[in-house]
């Protein structure tokens, strides 16, 4: 972590974290439990407040040791509604470490699976938003790294609740500014709720300038007062929607685990098996796309690598090898990959560099460059994730040849005109094959041959072209072929891979050489201008998750959770510059069949 965002933790004598930074303690020693829970819950109105909710979302400004979210979260689990589903939004601009947090939380042994639970998935200090699971307690908590303000302008879910627990106003004014306190109001859904321990006159009247409706109530312990602020308006009723999403592929798969996880209805309409187009090779290589320049898309790769990587490691046989070596290929990438290394996105030490012996060392042959070691990319096997995250939704086979408008949402056609089924809402994630189901868009198709052998070990290895282990064997590749879309496979795509791969590694060539019985496959990539995934509303109630080109693996699960929680109106993991970078609006071109300003925000 940087000095600048360090929290510079200092301990009271009682033991009690305290913040050199602010000069104020994150919570008293004595009863900091009860206080959180006289003031942030039941100044919220919890657990009332959510009865008869499926979903109810709670965004905390003021993150620090997380003890008011595992209080949070052992009420839930407690009192919360039967199925419900508690979405947590938090911001923190000075992260604890984990090891400074569980020194905090060990004070609350009475809460201690809770506290557990977060600290257990503690994200790191990386700016940006991180995505934490908390499965025992139906529960997901995104974690915004960052200023309040800045995190408030991205994210796009709506509150019912609100805990205010920056350190008081007196001495950090910026937790309190009219840009916060606006950006509350603007995130707040009908009938939300403030707590917090400040009756400052200028939050009162901020909150109240926001159309919050404040009062002063008898505060906690030594504390003669604290503040509840309520909006008008009642919580909108949540009707759950049912979900038709078409490919089978790994967008398809992200899609069903993220409507799943979302408690959704979801039915996969796909035309021939799963995995049939591009995510149906041996293996596959999760890595983001780097990029020394723009902020924007290295942030999405970073934030979608940390999404994956964690997603696959719970598939049970899906991670063949951790940690990918991408080769400097040009003079200017040492330079570049020096600047990447240094970006501040990613988790500490997932980038590292390495000089030629380094590298040589990792795949046991000599090299003349060095490369960018990525510790947290993967080889994966594809077949494994498709398999545990299409598990349970229910599969129709058909060939989707149009999506027309019907009564309460969108119906699926083949090819004469019949219904394959009816959804109140629709994700097109068919690759390439969404050409045609939306023509708006500006895909193109990159035909890809990759080949394989059996009994050939060596770590992934990436730099224009890849090799990657196989569950038996070594994956390598891919041709590039633009414009191309046939899927056949022909002896000069496996002899291109072949001469790519002995241009770099000729000892690895060799042994491909030797080991013989090369079998191969082709496939084609959707790609978009800016070769930025297509992620987002077509229209109301109609989504696309496509153009992953080459990054499919590193990408789907984050831009899955995404278009999910846009379609079922549950609150997004991705900040609002990354989902804009990513919209299919961005081509400007409309949907033909988009209505009038969608009403998505
Ligand atoms: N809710 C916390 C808990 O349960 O431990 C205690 C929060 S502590 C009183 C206030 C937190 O706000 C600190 O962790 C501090 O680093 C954070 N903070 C202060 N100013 C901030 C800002 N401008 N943006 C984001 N976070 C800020």
């Amino acid at each position: 972590m940087t000095d600048d965002r360090s929290p510079r933790l200092l301990w009271t004598e009682d033991g009690a974290p305290r913040s050199g930074r602010f000069g104020d303690v994150y919570f008293s020693r004595e009863d900091g439990l009860a206080e959180s829970r006289a003031v942030f819950l039941a100044g919220c109105g919890l657990p009332e407040a959510w009865r008869g909710q499926r979903r109810f979302t709670v965004a905390e400004l003021g993150f620090g040791t997380g003890l008011n979210i595992a209080a949070l979260l052992d009420l839930w689990r407690r009192e919360g509604p039967r199925d419900g589903r508690l979405h947590i939004f938090s911001v923190e601009g000075f992260p604890l470490s984990r090891e400074e947090a569980a020194q905090a939380l060990s004070a609350w042994p009475e809460i201690a699976e809770a506290t557990g639970a977060l600290l257990e998935a503690w994200p790191g200090s990386a700016p940006g938003f991180h995505r934490v699971d908390l499965p025992a307690f139906n529960a997901t908590l995104d974690l915004a790294i960052g200023e309040a303000a800045w995190a408030l302008s991205q994210w796009t879910g709506r509150a019912d609740a609100w805990f205010l627990d920056g350190f008081a106003p007196s001495t950090n004014p910026g937790m309190w500014s009219d840009a916060v306190l606006d950006g509350v109001a603007r995130r707040s859904a009908p009938g939300a709720r403030i707590a917090t321990f400040t009756v400052a006159g200028a939050v009162r009247r901020g909150l109240a300038d926001c159309g919050f409706a404040v009062e002063k109530r008898p505060g906690h312990g030594r504390k003669r007062e604290r503040l509840e602020a309520r909006l008008e308006g009642v919580p909108e009723p949540e009707a759950l929607p049912l979900v038709a999403v078409v490919g089978a592929g790994i967008a398809g798969a992200a899609l069903a685990r993220a409507f799943a996880e979302l408690g959704a209805r979801c039915t996969i309409v796909e035309a021939a098996e799963a995995g049939a187009g591009g995510s149906g090779f041996p293996s596959a290589l999760v890595t983001p796309r780097l990029d020394a320049g723009d902020a924007g898309i290295a942030a999405l790769h970073a934030q979608a690598l940390s999404r994956a990587q964690t997603l696959y490691a719970a598939v049970p046989g899906a991670v063949l090898a951790e940690g990918v070596l991408q080769l400097e290929q040009a003079d200017r990438d040492a330079g570049r990959f020096a600047r990447i290394a240094a970006q501040d996105i990613w988790a500490k030490g997932a980038m590292t560099l390495l000089d030629e012996s380094a590298c040589g060392d990792r795949l046991n042959e000599p090299l003349s460059t060095g490369g960018l070691f990525m510790r947290d990319a993967l080889a994966i096997a594809p077949r494994a994730v498709l398999q545990a995250w299409l598990g349970d939704a229910e599969r129709l086979t058909a060939t989707v040849a149009g999506v027309e408008p019907s009564t309460g949402g969108w119906r699926l056609v083949d090819e004469t005109g019949a219904s394959i089924v009816e959804a109140t809402a629709v994700v097109i994630a068919t690759g390439w094959g969404t050409a045609a189901l939306a023509t708006h868009l500006p895909l193109s198709p990159v035909r890809g041959q990759a080949d394989w052998v059996e009994g050939v070990i060596t770590p992934p290895v990436a730099w224009g072209g890849y090799a990657a282990p196989t569950a038996d064997g070594l994956l390598f590749g891919a041709t590039h072929d633009r414009g191309e879309a046939s899927v056949e496979t022909d002896p000069g795509s496996t002899m291109r891979n072949m001469e790519t791969l002995g241009a770099r590694l000729p000892e690895l060539a060799g042994r491909l050489a030797a080991a013989g019985n090369v079998q191969s496959r082709a496939a084609i990539r959707a790609t978009t201008p800016d070769r930025l995934p297509v992620a987002g509303a077509l229209a109301p109630g109609l989504f696309v998750l496509t153009g992953l080109g080459s990054r499919g693996f590193c990408v789907a699960p984050l831009l899955a959770e995404h278009v999910a929680a846009l379609a079922i109106g549950a609150p997004s993991p991705l900040p609002a510059d990354l989902a804009a970078r990513v919209s299919p609006d961005r081509f400007g071109a409309r949907h033909p069949l988009a209505q009038p300003s969608p009403g998505v925000d």
